[in-house]
């Protein structure tokens, strides 16, 4: 099912059904958390309009690290519930997208035997939670196993490994992957579309206003219950409803830049540990190895794009060469960098790296059901959580759901992940990188991708030209720059496609939108400029 695109008949179709219907439950935010509860509404026959404010997966959820994951760091902040949870959650997500839940090996390197020890005791909790497979269970490396699979470790400072399992995700295509399942099970989804008014009617929420970004149209969206679930954006929403309403989100922002693949070709996701003992990952994936994360107050507000500074970088770069054989790294090697916010619920006196990354789903006083706080990976039982709330106001007992584990959009095979990307190889005539890349992106909707054109969109890169079709009329893109960092995730993975980008997207979106050559020109500079943009580390303003 198509995710409505402009100037297609379907957008206008699309402003019009959510005009003319009245429906059971109006999600607010198009990230993680409200694709999940739309998809929960809908299993449970809800009639579900999903508005995004710009593109899906716009804020917070396409600038995470990627992890499908439990959070160790969580266990040793005693947040129990929170990592059972979560490492319960990572078998769910792999079994309905195995493409967005690949499974990967984390490497721990320790520099003393205790330290490795106390480490293993941690993961044997964690695994315990997680009711993880015998498969899966962590395991110890030894100096012979080090010196094979990850040779470039430093084992004059880390002697000790062990390896444990975890999942790689895209964040982005994972949001888009449940809207898209929300749709087939009857959402209506609509991005571009802020909510700026709530239609409130004897002091109780009955709907929305919201503006088309692209025709200045305006549509009041009849609903029997509103949730708000505008991460770092949710204290906006809630002023919509009680302008008074106080403060709850501690934001904190959270950075990662990449480096070529051929600079630092480790195998594994490795753990490091920063100048101040945090832990970041370095996160190989295809072309590049991305590092992050740093975890600092934003003091700025909900920002949608919140700067990288040159002390993030320099931050994340200085624990490299201090464990791995290369020479240090410098900003200047960086081929990609993003940024996105933490919307953590505020615990007053406590540090961003403090605070729990529990959720919390609360009611405001026109009965709007709101969801703050929360990971990427908790998003299915968050979905659910809200959608028990909705049943509160509907008052009507739920459905039972309906085909929950039927897999997402491009997920129905095994969960071979290599198996796929040889047969996607095969069936389009593709290179062994390219077909990886595409099974990781599109599971196995690739052959259809493909089908629309396979040739290279960029000489030389992995990026093929059917992408952008399938991104315009399946997958909701409106603009460029949805294609660039939403959909193709050229902008973070692919250091060779990077340069060319944005005229070669624009061009082929222009007769597909009905551009002209002035908007196509628009389009390209939105790009090029955003592109640069993240790379011009700023200093630090304070
Ligand atoms: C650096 C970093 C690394 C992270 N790494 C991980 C990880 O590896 N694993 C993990 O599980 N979690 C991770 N997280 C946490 C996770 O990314 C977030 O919890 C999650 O993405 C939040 O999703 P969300 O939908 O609540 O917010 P968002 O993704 O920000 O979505 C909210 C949406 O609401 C929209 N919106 C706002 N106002 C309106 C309006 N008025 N009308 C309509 N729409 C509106 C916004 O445009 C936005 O798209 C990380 C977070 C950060 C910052």
């Amino acid at each position: 099912m198509p995710l409505p695109a402009l100037p297609t008949p379907l957008r206008d179709r699309t402003l019009d059904t959510l005009e003319r219907e009245r429906f059971d439950c109006i999600v607010i935010g198009g990230g993680i958390t409200g694709a999940g509860v739309a998809r929960e509404a809908c299993a449970r026959g809800l009639r579900v309009a999903l508005l995004e404010a710009r593109d899906f997966a716009s804020g917070t959820s396409s600038r995470s690290s990627k992890l499908i994951h439990g959070g160790l760091r969580y266990l040793a902040m005693g947040d129990i519930p929170l990592v059972r949870d979560t490492a319960l959650e990572r078998k769910r997500v792999f079994a309905l997208a195995p493409h967005l839940a690949e499974r990967r090996w984390m490497l721990v390197p320790a520099r003393s035997y205790a330290g490795l020890l106390k480490f293993r005791a941690g993961l044997a909790t964690y695994e315990t939670l997680g009711a993880v497979t015998d498969a899966d269970r962590h395991r110890n490396w030894d100096a012979a196993d080090l010196a094979r699979e990850e040779p470039l470790l430093r084992r004059d400072r880390f002697p000790y490994a062990c390896i444990y399992r975890e999942y790689l995700t895209d964040d982005a295509r994972l949001v888009l992957a449940n809207v898209r399942d929300a749709v087939r099970r009857g959402a209506i989804a609509l991005n571009h579309a802020p909510v700026d008014r709530l239609v409130i009617e004897n002091g109780v929420a009955t709907g929305v206003e919201a503006r088309c970004a692209a025709s200045g149209r305006r549509v009041r969206v009849r609903g029997r219950a509103v949730v708000n679930a505008a991460g770092p954006w949710v204290e906006a929403v809630s002023r919509l409803e009680d302008p008074s309403a106080p403060a709850r989100l501690h934001l904190s922002k959270g950075v990662h830049v990449a480096i070529l693949a051929a600079r630092l070709p480790i195998r594994q996701i490795a753990i490091l540990a920063a100048a101040d003992k945090r832990s970041i990952f370095a996160i190989p994936r295809g072309d590049v190895v991305y590092l992050g994360t740093t975890d600092t107050s934003y003091p700025g507000g909900a920002d949608p794009e919140p700067p990288v500074l040159r002390e993030d970088v320099a931050y994340l770069l200085e624990p490299v060469a201090r464990t791995f054989d290369t020479t240090p790294l410098s900003p200047r090697e960086c081929v990609s960098a993003w940024a996105g916010l933490r919307p953590l619920l505020a615990e007053p006196g406590k540090a961003p790296v403090e605070l729990s990354r529990r959720d919390e789903v609360s009611r405001g006083p026109a009965g709007v059901v709101t969801i703050a706080g929360g990971k990427l990976t908790g998003y299915r039982k968050m979905g659910a959580d809200v959608v028990a709330r909705v049943a509160e106001t509907l008052d009507a007992p739920l459905a039972p759901a309906v085909d929950e584990d039927a897999p997402l959009p491009g997920g129905d095979f095994d969960g071979d992940l290599d198996a796929l990307a040889g047969r996607i190889a095969r069936d389009a005539s593709l290179e062994a990188r390219t077909a990886l890349r595409l099974a990781r992106l599109y599971g196995v909707e690739a052959t259809e991708v493909c089908a629309l054109g396979r040739e290279p969109l960029v000489a030389g890169s992995a990026v093929v030209a059917g992408e952008v079709e399938w991104a315009v009329a399946v997958e909701g893109a409106l603009d460029a720059c949805d294609v660039v960092f939403r959909r193709t995730r050229v902008a973070l993975y692919d250091p060779d496609a990077r340069a060319a980008i944005a005229p070669a997207v624009a061009r082929r979106m222009a007769p597909l939108l009905g551009w002209s050559d002035a908007k196509t020109s628009e389009q390209i500079a939105a790009v090029e400029a955003r592109l640069a943009a993240d790379l011009s580390f700023q200093e630090d303003p304070a």
